[in-house]
């Protein structure tokens, strides 16, 4: 479709924000409206009202009144004897727009000036308009008019008129629901649930639109929610009917797992396990979440699980995501299992290659029983003799695409996700709406919460005056820097620093370790195993140890400038102390903060319960950024958006699931299915279906 006014620089712009095909271009929805039927001419205003006014531009002003704050003025007239005075602070750039002559549309609240008697308008929303816009001023004025993002220099209005001449000119759309859906839940078809997202009906009310839950807005949510559950229960029912290994839970089974187990199992680790063990017992491929906060001991129940494949002739696999995590899980596991007699090798990027050669020589020939590594297993020539079950261990920073590669080294492995991140019950339905979830909802006896306390940087002396404390008590201390992306130097530098200060001038009778992802893997490890002996009384780290890191008798947690870290990150990182039967705590250091960090820092000093940190996590920071949408495989939804619809997935999510289980409508599936063939990959980047 050829689209007026879209040359190739406003094609470029367009593109760059994603938006290369008309269709993208329909799915891109307004992110408010505003409402523009009551445009009143001055006369007619009245303070207190949100009124639209069209009016040409007067006189303009600027003054000084503080320092750094500048005043613009606006007066506006339109032939009645009555002005109209709009004032933006900070607004010297609107000096070149809004020239005298100009004639604008206005929008914004009416108030009485007191002091001047004069109607005022605060940082209005305003539009300049042209001549050759008559023909068109029924598509921004006398309405209610969508505000979408700009693109570029593509303005909100020249969008709108853009979106304008698609809708105008859309041909008749085939509607891809299923009518039977449609009919049911009343919702408008496809070409005219597209134009009022854009162009809302008259009379529609504003409230509504802008908690997009209009119909047009409802339906085109539902329908994007619609077609992934769809995609996932397809590919879960698929799972279910490959066939996979069954393994056997004989009396020998049971009893090489007591004989492992260093203490006695949670109840809900033993719920759990169960679940885990009938998965594993069927002869279909096991697809399991196993979802718990961090140190409720999930990684036992994955050891568990592990002795089941091996006892059946079965090699396993820990997938891990860093390299300190997987020769934690490795020690963890070599630990457990060498009373079994089992072969465990660690695998990881900064192996020397023969020393690679050797281990993955044993993993080929089937002479280690488990494999625990990082990316480093995902590798073309790592061979299994018989992988049975694979254990992916922090699933959100893997995606899709590599639990299915690791799907394919073993011929239907079981597979087994672990995450300490607790994702949103909502969310999880989205992200793994093809699994099936066990969640451990109980601590290892004897736990205490971690108090949590907020300390302003320059008070950092008693800090140390506290950790101190801690120490000649037996304890030992972490003390963390934060490292964002582009910052990870900086990082470095910092913990260095105060690593240099807390051995020479704090501590000077203590042994301090310092521990960066920067290190050689062999420093790394001497760091992490002195901390682990209990010489090293604190150490002092970027965000390495964030996950894994398993060390009892540490008691403190410090954060340093903890305003930079994100809710979960902070929530990982306490979960390193309160391993052991002190009280533990946690210090968040902070500088000066905003209102997002420092409700961040509010929610952390006021909850230990992980499911309520995520959901405020998702809250303040929106769940693409939440997962990091690249690395999660968290499909890309354009319409809808959690977590603000929700309800609208679970009611998607039921539907999907009804329409798929009744036998009555295989006509209508087909159809389904073919548009989920064409639609499904290339929109969400997920594995075939169907
Ligand atoms: P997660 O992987 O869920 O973060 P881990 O499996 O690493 O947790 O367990 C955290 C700590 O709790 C470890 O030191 C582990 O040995 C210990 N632990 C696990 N299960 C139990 C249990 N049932 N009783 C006592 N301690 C346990
Ligand atoms: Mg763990």
């Amino acid at each position: 479709m050829y689209v007026k006014g879209v040359g190739p620089a406003r094609a470029a712009m367009l593109e760059a924000k994603g938006l290369s095909t008309v269709e993208d271009l329909l799915a891109y929805a307004p992110f408010r409206y505003e409402d523009r039927t009551n445009v009143k001419p001055l006369a007619q205003l009245a303070p207190g009202e949100m009124a639209t006014t069209i009016a040409e531009v007067a006189s303009v002003k600027s003054s000084q009144l503080r320092r750094r704050t500048a005043l613009f003025e606006a007066r506006f007239q339109d032939g009645s004897r009555v002005g109209l005075v709009g004032k933006w602070f900070h607004g010297d750039y609107l000096k070149t727009v809004l020239a005298p002559g100009t004639r604008v549309a206005v929008y914004g609240k009416i108030e009485l000036d007191s002091y001047t008697g004069e109607l005022t308008v605060l940082h209005p929303e305003f539009e300049i308009l042209s001549a050759d816009d008559e023909g068109e001023a029924a598509i921004h004025l006398g309405r209610i008019v969508p505000i979408h993002e700009a693109a570029g220099k593509i303005t909100p209005r020249v969008m709108r008129t853009l979106l304008w001449r698609i809708c105008e000119g859309l041909p008749a759309l085939e509607d891809p629901l299923p009518e039977s859906i449609r009919r049911e839940l009343g919702l408008p078809d496809y070409g005219t649930a597209f134009r009022e997202l854009h162009f809302p009906k008259a009379g529609e009310d504003l409230r509504q639109l802008n908690a997009f839950r209009s119909g047009a807005q409802f339906r085109l949510i539902f329908e994007e929610f619609f077609w992934l559950q769809c995609g996932l229960q397809l590919r879960r029912s698929k799972v279910r009917l490959q066939a996979g290994i069954a393994f056997g839970l004989t009396e020998r089974v049971r009893e090489q797992i007591k004989a492992m187990l260093p203490f006695k199992p949670t109840g809900a680790q033993k719920r759990v396990l169960g679940e885990i063990a009938r998965d594993m017992a069927a002869p279909h491929p096991m697809n399991r979440l196993l979802q718990g906060d961090v140190g409720s001991g999930k990684t036992l129940v994955a050891a568990e699980a592990a002795i089941i494949a091996i006892e059946n002739g079965y090699q396993a696999a820990v997938l891990a995501p860093t390299e300190i995590l997987a020769a934690q899980h490795y020690l963890y596991f070599k630990n457990l299992f060498h009373k079994l007699g089992y072969v465990a090798v660690l695998l990881t990027g900064s192996s020397s290659a023969r020393e690679k050669g050797k281990l993955k020589e044993l993993v080929a020939r089937g002479l280690a029983q488990i494999a625990i590594g990082t990316h480093a297993l995902l590798e073309e020539d790592v061979a299994f003799q018989r992988l049975g079950l694979a254990i992916i261990d922090e699933q959100h920073r893997f995606g899709v695409m590599q639990r299915l590669r690791l799907m394919e080294k073993g011929i239907t492995p079981d597979i087994l996700v672990m995450t300490a991140t607790p994702i949103p019950r909502t969310l999880s339905l989205t992200l793994y709406g093809d699994l099936d979830v066990s969640v451990i909802d109980e601590m290892p006896p004897g736990r205490k919460p971690v108090l949590t306390r907020h300390v302003s940087e320059d008070r950092i002396e008693m800090v140390w005056t506290f950790v101190k404390k801690e120490i000649e008590q037996g304890r030992q201390a972490y003390v963390v820097y934060p490292v964002i992306e582009e910052s990870e130097t900086a990082a470095l530098k910092a913990a260095e620093k105060m690593y240099r200060h807390l051995k020479e001038v704090v501590f000077p009778d203590l042994r301090i370790g310092l521990l960066h992802g920067r290190m050689p893997a062999d420093d790394k490890e001497e760091a992490m195993a002195g901390f682990k002996r209990g010489d090293v009384r604190i150490l002092v780290s970027t965000t390495v140890i964030e996950v894994g890191v398993d060390v009892p008798n540490a008691s403190v947690m410090v954060i340093e400038q903890a305003e930079r870290f994100g809710l979960a990150q902070l929530h990982q990182l306490r979960g390193r102390v309160g391993r052991g039967a002190a009280q533990s705590h946690c210090v968040l250091v902070t500088g000066r903060m905003n209102d997002t960090s420092r409700e961040r820092i509010r929610t952390m000093v006021d909850s230990n319960d992980g499911f309520h940190i995520a959901e405020m996590d998702m809250k303040l920071r929106g769940p693409g950024e939440f997962f990091g949408t690249k690395q999660s495989g968290l499909p890309a939804l354009r319409i809808a958006n959690l977590p603000r619809d929700t309800e609208i997935l679970n009611v998607a999510r039921e539907r999907a699931v009804a329409f798929l289980e009744n036998p009555g409508n295989e006509r209508e599936k087909e159809r389904v299915l073919g548009y989920l063939r064409d639609h499904w990959q290339k929109r969400y980047g997920l594995a075939r279906v169907g």
